[in-house]
């Protein structure tokens, strides 16, 4: 295998560490590791129209710029990640007074949610390095989008989850044939337990927030963005983009992603990053309000389930991605997201509670004055609404029973109006 890129830096005390050395996080400190390329070598080697005028429309075409060599699983569902729609609603752009609005669904990747970008290479890595097992923790999509990388490719997985996940994520583990362990615990106890495993019997871990290389998927998005939009229109404010945040990989990997086209001269002005957390799982957010890095964990209680994570594993990067962009934190209660889930699904976009939180958030920027209506705004839809059916029905009203009559069907339309 050759090795693509210069090394490791710890985020936090700026250790470096050599490519080849097997390591998750900082030793020193545990801190989460950026992967560092040789940007000067990039530049000279690498124009944006070489990317520009790939043939592949999936994330593989970022292949460059990213920390393996080849293209895994091409013709199957890892061949599939990425290059999801930008949509721009006429609807919401009047609902909400902006004329310059996209929602990036995510929901359109194999295993319908954002996941399957940080699944994708981290499985191709495991693949380039020849391990046998990857492992990780999950909320549910993490999972499913290993479970179903893995199973595109070829790969062992096993999936540690909490039993409680919704029935749909703890399906499609079982169905992409992982090997499955429900923890009688939460996220965060499934999490501790799957790093332990890894230690005990070698299993490659793909946790969020500790392997390195989910960050480097994730960042992918960011080139979609650049190259769908910023690329081909000249906006008069910054870029907002708008996610929401649990253990904060996500937002961590769209800052990274913008400092790389940064480094390679590709992107003349920093969007600005706003991460939406729930109210009962806001530990990124407090950290973020009290203007410092520490992060103190919460007891999580959100329906948002992907984004309820007590004890956040990249929440010093995910409060930079904002505090170094002239972004913010934002958190909305479960009835915004509700509301969200709603909004989105007038339109045609289905997403899951924490897909629609980042919408939920843009809603409450703008009553802050955070946003303007001049001002482009993409907002992330992260997962689908058929991963969880029981919080999608708590957002509408329950659809009227009827006897299969015209008469009983009269009724109705005369009391509903
Ligand atoms: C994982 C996930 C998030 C949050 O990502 P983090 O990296 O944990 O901050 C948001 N939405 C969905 C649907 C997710 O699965
Ligand atoms: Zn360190």
């Amino acid at each position: 295998m050759t090795i693509k890129f210069l090394g490791y830096r710890c985020s936090l005390c700026a250790a470096e560490y050599q490519p080849d050395e097997a390591i998750y996080t900082c030793r020193h400190d545990g801190g989460n590791l950026d992967i560092i390329y040789d940007y000067d070598a990039l530049q000279r080697e690498l124009s944006p129209e070489a990317i520009l005028s790939s043939q592949e429309s999936s994330l593989w075409r970022y292949l460059p710029l990213l920390p393996v060599n080849e293209i895994h699983a091409a013709g199957t569902p890892m061949g599939a990640v990425g290059w999801t729609p930008l949509f721009s609603p006429p609807e919401l752009r009047d609902q909400l007074g902006i004329e310059n609005l996209w929602i990036k669904d995510e929901s359109r990747n194999p295993t319908a949610s954002f996941k399957d970008r940080a699944s994708a290479i981290v499985v191709a890595q495991a693949q380039e390095t020849g391990v046998e097992i990857v492992v990780t923790a999950s909320t549910g999509n993490a999972g499913a989008a290993l479970a179903g990388m893995a199973a595109a490719a070829g790969q062992k997985a096993v999936i540690f989850a909490p039993k409680d996940a919704p029935p749909a994520k703890i399906a499609q583990l079982l169905i992409y044939d992982a090997q499955v362990l429900l923890v009688d615990g939460n996220y965060d106890q499934a999490f501790d337990l799957s790093i332990s495993a890894s230690n005990e019997f070698g299993w490659y871990c793909r946790n969020t927030g500790y392997n390195p290389f989910s960050l480097e998927g994730k960042k992918t998005a960011t080139f979609e963005i650049w190259e769908n939009l910023m690329r081909l229109k000249s906006f008069e404010t910054p870029l907002a983009v708008f996610v929401s945040v649990g253990d904060g990989n996500i937002i961590s990997g769209l800052h990274k992603g913008f400092k790389d086209l940064q480094a390679l001269g590709w992107l003349e002005y920093m969007p600005r990053i706003f991460g939406v957390q729930a109210e009962g799982s806001a530990a990124i957010a407090n950290a973020f309000k009290a203007g410092g890095e520490e992060i103190i964990p919460v007891a999580a209680d959100t329906l948002a389930d992907s984004i309820s994570v007590d004890l956040p594993r990249d929440g010093v990067r995910a409060v930079r991605a904002a505090s170094q962009t002239g972004g913010a934190y934002l958190t909305v209660g479960d009835d915004d997201i509700l509301t969200a889930i709603a909004d989105l699904g007038r339109v045609g976009i289905f997403a899951e509670p924490a897909g629609a939180t980042a919408y939920a958030g843009l809603k409450e920027a703008l009553k802050l004055g955070m946003i303007g209506s001049n001002d482009p705004v993409v907002v992330l839809n992260t997962g689908s609404g058929l991963k969880d059916v029981k919080a999608a029905m708590q957002a509408v009203s329950p659809a009227e029973i009827i006897e299969p009559s015209l008469t009983a069907l009269e009724q109705v339309l005369q009391r509903i109006g």
